[in-house]
């Protein structure tokens, strides 16, 4: 660094650091200004921890009775330093998280069978099915054969089924709990596939399925009456799905996509909350008496550290940890919930070097645009939470929800024909 620059960075601290003092005097406003050393610069937070609080409590770990239901939280690429970050923008460096104040933490390792840094879709594979495969294949090994996923046998077991993804219902994670293709490109196959695999609830941007059955990605009528000769329902608002009873319906929540990589696109631009839809869906779940499996993907949080936006990255994890919150809402209550938060990989090398007290600027750093090979926190709540805690692979997670809620070892079956 040049003189010339340290002394202006210098200046920039001090005149921070009177700034904050003041909003501290003022109200004691909790002040964190994120400095970006690389790419880019963002704007100051405030999230506050009154002083002489003490942090937020854990949630209670449960008595390990039987557990019905299961709902498996994937923030796409989020690190611990992901989650550190978002914490100190939103709750202050001794506030917590919904997801931190889960009872029980654990650590995964994330490669994939052919390379030490794995992407989505042998992520999602290994987190699905309790199989390694090589990157970008979605619910086969590396020898292209399909493999069960847990969501599969949780189906097939009578519960009903359900993701919810902030990007394409066919993206690479929601592709390996219900599809199987060598390619994780190949997404009007991966379209079809989640159609036939009649899960009860699918939402996200639905363009592809719309493209399958109309041979359009806009809505349009071959698309929505060949939907409803499936027997689907269609929804494309919280609106809707806060007033359908269908058993089996399709929702097309375009908004909710941030896949694009741009610095305007924030999260308050979205029509429809994360945390909203996971509620209603969890509702709409939980008539079944058998129970249900859901999985909720947030995909922001790879796409921002990919496009090295720390901003984006935090809004879409606050957002993500407001829908963990009415999971462990649902699981508190009903006491036979197993909730899992988690991730398939870390994306962009997060990390920050400073943060003066009480200035709190925060000077944060990214080692790549790329995802890493760092372990990735997993956090449980619900009974039998236990199992999930120290070390584990990420192909280990399918195995334990299948002992825990008493499924046989699906992985050491043969997926059964195609009728
Ligand atoms: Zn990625």
């Amino acid at each position: 660094m040049k003189l010339k620059d340290f002394m202006l960075r210098r200046g920039s601290f001090i005149l921070a650091g009177m700034l904050a003092a003041f909003l501290l005097a003022l109200g004691g406003m909790y002040v964190l200004n994120l400095e970006i050393t690389r790419r880019d610069k963002t704007d100051a937070y405030d999230g506050l921890l009154p002083a002489g609080e003490d942090t937020p409590p854990a949630y209670p770990l449960l008595p390990n009775g039987p557990v019905k239901n299961v709902i498996l939280f994937i923030a796409d690429g989020m690190g611990i330093n992901q989650v550190t970050l978002t914490r100190l923008t939103y709750y202050g460096p001794d506030g917590r998280l919904h997801l931190e104040r889960m009872p029980v933490t654990g650590l995964v390792n994330t490669h994939s069978a052919n390379n030490l840094v794995t992407e989505s879709a042998a992520g999602a594979t290994a987190m699905a099915s309790g199989f390694k495969t090589n990157n970008r294949m979605a619910g086969v090994t590396p020898d292209s054969i399909p493999r069960v996923s847990i969501l599969e046998v949780m189906r097939d077991s009578g519960r009903a089924t359900g993701m919810i993804t902030t990007t394409d219902i066919t993206d690479a994670t929601p592709a390996a709990f219900a599809a199987h293709v060598p390619h994780r490109d190949d997404t009007l196959t991966i379209a079809r596939q989640l159609l036939d695999a009649r899960l009860n609830l699918l939402i996200g941007d639905a363009k592809d399925i719309l493209l399958l059955l109309g041979g359009s990605t806009e809505e349009n009528p071959e698309a929505l009456r060949r939907l409803g000769e499936m027997g689907y329902a269609y929804i494309d608002s919280q609106e809707a799905l806060d007033r359908s009873d269908a058993p089996y319906l399709i929702g097309h929540f375009k908004r909710m996509v941030t896949r694009e990589y741009s610095s305007r696109i924030r999260s308050e631009d979205e029509t429809a909350s994360l945390a909203d839809i996971t509620r209603r869906s969890i509702e709409l779940l939980s008539r079944n008496p058998q129970g249900f499996f859901l999985m909720v993907e947030e995909e922001g949080t790879d796409t921002g550290g990919h496009a090295n936006l720390p901003r984006f990255v935090i809004n879409r994890l606050k957002a993500f940890d407001d829908a963990v919150a009415e999971g462990i809402e649902f699981a508190m209550r009903e006491k036979n919930t197993l909730v899992i938060v988690t991730s398939d990989h870390e994306t962009g090398g997060l990390t920050f070097e400073e943060g003066e007290v009480p200035a709190r600027d925060v000077e944060v750093d990214w080692a790549t645009r790329l995802h890493t090979g760092q372990m990735v926190p997993l956090f449980a709540f619900g009974p039998h939470a236990a199992r999930f805690s120290g070390v584990m692979d990420n192909t280990d997670i399918p195995k334990k929800i299948a002992r825990i809620v008493g499924l046989a070892e699906f992985w050491k079956m043969p997926m059964a024909p195609k009728n």
